[in-house]
Parts: C-alpha cells; sequence; structure tokens
C-alpha cells in the first residue's frame, strides 16, 4: 500500500509495509519459511535469492517499522543486542566512544567486556550534563551512544542538543529508543543519525518474541549495516518477523494505554506510605519532566520506585504482589517488576550501581495494560 505521509500512526500501524499477497490475496503477510529460491537462469531471480540476504516476511516487517519511525531505512536483527552488535561493526577502530553511563546493562557489557578488546574504546559519562559531554568528545569519538529514559533510573537525555555537540566533531549519534518505541519519541527527527530498538520490549509487546532493529536516514550508514546484516548474518527468522508484524498492528493502541496505566500507577505510588520515591517522566517531580514533555511524545510505561534499602524487606512485598510478576525485560501487555540491583543490571560495576543508586529497595515496573486500580491494589496489599 502506498503510504500517505498525512497518515496519523495508528493507521501506519495497520497498514505500513503490508501489501496482500499477489496470488492469493492472503491480507495478512505469509511467514516465507523458505532458506532459497529458485532462479530461472544463473543470477535471474525475482529480488531475492538467499534468505540471509533477504527475506518477504522480514521486508515487510522492515518496511512497516520505517514507517513508524519515519526513517528511510529499517535492518532487522534476531534481537536488540545483534543490532546493537551491527552498530559497533561499522566503525572504523581504533575509535573512542561515549555512551551514557545507565546504558541498558546488555549495552554496557558489549562494550567492556567485548568490543574494548577490537579496539573500540568505551567511555560511560553522565550524557544529561552537556559541558561534561563537550569536554569529552574529539575527533577520535566516532560514535554516541545514548538511551532515554535511561533504565533504570528514567534520566532524560537531551537528543537535539547531544546531536548538535556531535556532529561538531563528526561524531554520529546513535539513540536506543527500545523504552519508547516508534509511537512515543522519534530521535531521528531530533538529529541523530541512528536508532536502535530492542524489538523484544514495546514493539513485539506480548513477551513471545526476541527481535531488534536500526533504522537511519542517513544512506551510507544504512548500506554499511545492511552489509554487516548480511555477512555476519544475525538476521530476523521469518516467524519472528510474521509475529513483529502481528504485534505492530496494536502498537500505538497498546502505547496509549501503557502511558495512561504508566502515570496513573505512578501518582498513586507517589501518595503511597511505604515507598521513598518515584521516578517517572510524566511526574511534575521528575526533574526533567520539562525536556521529556518537549521531546517524547507520551511517557512510555516503565515506573521505577524506591523502597527502603532493605533486601529482606524487598523480598517479601515482592512474594506478596499478585499480578505483577517478577521477571526480567519489560514492554508486554502484562505487568512485570524487576530488581535491577540483582536481575538486570547485576552486571554494572558495584562502585557505579553504587554511585548512579542502583540499590537494594529499587524496583522497575514495567506497567502492563490491565486495569490501572488493579496494578494499584495489587502494589497498595503488598506494602507492610
Ligand atoms: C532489552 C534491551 C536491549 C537488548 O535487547 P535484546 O532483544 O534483549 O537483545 C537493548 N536495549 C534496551 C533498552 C533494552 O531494554
Amino acid at each position: 500500500m502506498t503510504i500517505d505521509k498525512n497518515w496519523g500512526l495508528s493507521t501506519l500501524c495497520v497498514h505500513a509495509g503490508v501489501e496482500p499477497e499477489p496470488i492469493t490475496g492472503a491480507i495478512m503477510t505469509p511467514i516465507f519459511q523458505t532458506s532459497t529460491y529458485v532462479q530461472a537462469a544463473p543470477g535471474e531471480h525475482k529480488g531475492y535469492d538467499y534468505s540471509r540476504a533477504g527475506n518477504p516476511t522480514r521486508t515487510a516487517l522492515e518496511a512497516s517499522l520505517a514507517a513508524l519511525e519515519g526513517a528511510a531505512h529499517a535492518i532487522t536483527f534476531a534481537t536488540g543486542m545483534a543490532a546493537e552488535t551491527a552498530i559497533a561493526q561499522i566503525l572504523d577502530p581504533p575509535t573512542h566512544v561515549l555512551l551514557s553511563q545507565d546504558a541498558y546493562g546488555g549495552t554496557g557489557r558489549l562494550f567492556r567486556r567485548l568490543f574494548a578488546k577490537y579496539g573500540i574504546e568505551p567511555e560511560f559519562i553522565d550524557l544529561r550534563d552537556l559541558d561534561l559531554v563537550a569536554s569529552r568528545l574529539s575527533e577520535r569519538t566516532q560514535l554516541l551512544w545514548a538511551e532515554t529514559p535511561t533504565n533504570p533510573l528514567m534520566q532524560i537525555v537531551d537528543i537535539e542538543g547531544l546531536s548538535r555537540l556531535a556532529h561538531r566533531f563528526g561524531t554520529k549519534v546513535v539513540v536506543d529508543n527500545t523504552f519508547c518505541s516508534p509511537i512515543l519519541q522519534n530521535p531521528l527527527a531530533l538529529g541523530a543519525d541512528l536508532v536502535v530498538h530492542s524489538s523484544t520490549k514495546y514493539i513485539g509487546g506480548h513477551s513471545d518474541l526476541l527481535g531488534g532493529v536500526v533504522m537511519t536516514n542517513d544512506d551510507e550508514l544504512a548500506e554499511k549495516v545492511r552489509f554487516v546484516q548480511f555477512a555476519a548474518g544475525a538476521v530476523s527468522s521469518p516467524f519472528e518477523c510474521f509475529l513483529m508484524l502481528r504485534s505492530i498492528k496494536t502498537l500505538a493502541l497498546r502505547m496509549e494505554r501503557h502511558c495512561a496505566n504508566a502515570l496513573a500507577f505512578a501518582r498513586a505510588l507517589e501518595e503511597m506510605e511505604g515507598i521513598e520515591k518515584v521516578l517517572y517522566p510524566g511526574l511534575e517531580s521528575h526533574p526533567q519532566h520539562a525536556l521529556a514533555k518537549k521531546q517524547m511524545k507520551g511517557f512510555s510505561g516503565i515506573v521505577s520506585a524506591y523502597l527502603p534499602a532493605d533486601m529482606e524487606r524487598v523480598s517479601r512485598f515482592l512474594s506478596k504482589l499478585r499480578i505483577f510478576v517478577v521477571a526480567e525485560s519489560l514492554g508486554g501487555v502484562e505487568s512485570l517488576v524487576d530488581h535491577p540491583e540483582v536481575m538486570t543490571h547485576a552486571s554494572v560495576p558495584p562502585e557505579l550501581r553504587e554511585e548512579l543508586g542502583i540499590n537494594a529497595g529499587l524496583l522497575r515496573f514495567s506497567v502492563g495494560i490491565e486495569d490501572v486500580r488493579d496494578l494499584i491494589a495489587d502494589v497498595r496489599q503488598a506494602l507492610p
């Protein structure tokens, strides 16, 4: 279907990238579960020759995601980490990479433990501080890696400000947009060069698949990432692409409910005795609420909160929850709660964890699409 530039995101979610299948008219893109394609003569094919290089189910998914993010190119991968790896693989070492000190735990691990061996020198700093960023950028810095809101502390970094600074040094800017999905924030429009998502989270939305995507408007960067996808081979499978396409139909609708639920949940938590502090960019009490309002269309579904930093007490609270279940990951229709210190952020160096405030009392709630009064009541009954 030819996309109309004026269509809203809900319309794009349902229609972008998806064509009726030409032979049967099937309205849904089939799962093209094939590794290869018959050629009429050597080199004479219909645009597909081998599924690592291209697959029609993946093509539809990539077109759909690109339309949602407002990107010229989308390249999908088996996982979010595979997508992140592809970005690192387009760098030309030796190089310096600046990253958010509060980046996703797996991103930190990837750069500290894997890429540091290949001449990519990571430096983790507070990207909220633009003067600090300016003092650390140099011509050696090929990449600046931002994530906003950050995980689990919900810090907001200024995508526009960072991009302007970085471009003075020829540094490319990538934003991990996982927490927002393409519905709530579009970093490319704010000056970023690349966007990466773990589509395992909101885009997939049902806790039943893994996926990642890199998007850009820069033809040269896209060609490099596409080459890594083909050469290194961490492609998304036809079945995962099909599930993802199915998920995207309801993405705008789900994000609307995630946002509304999370805001009501965060406000209720702020009033509860036994909760010391609530971190949610949609709250007026968030120190960067104004910046969040400026660059996000909604504040998404992740709410972090501090209970007293007493592991025994926190464990008792978690065991009493009935709707929220303790699990890693986020962005699914069901509500989850994570204990970052022990679970998702265990690989962050302990000194840095302490400095950031990731302690025994911190919990990260992924607020699902249930009835929010039930979610609020669940927390209330579990508190002492
Ligand atoms: C989960 C996550 C990733 C990693 O994605 P996988 O699909 O688990 O490989 C990267 N960034 C953020 C912000 C995430 O939440």
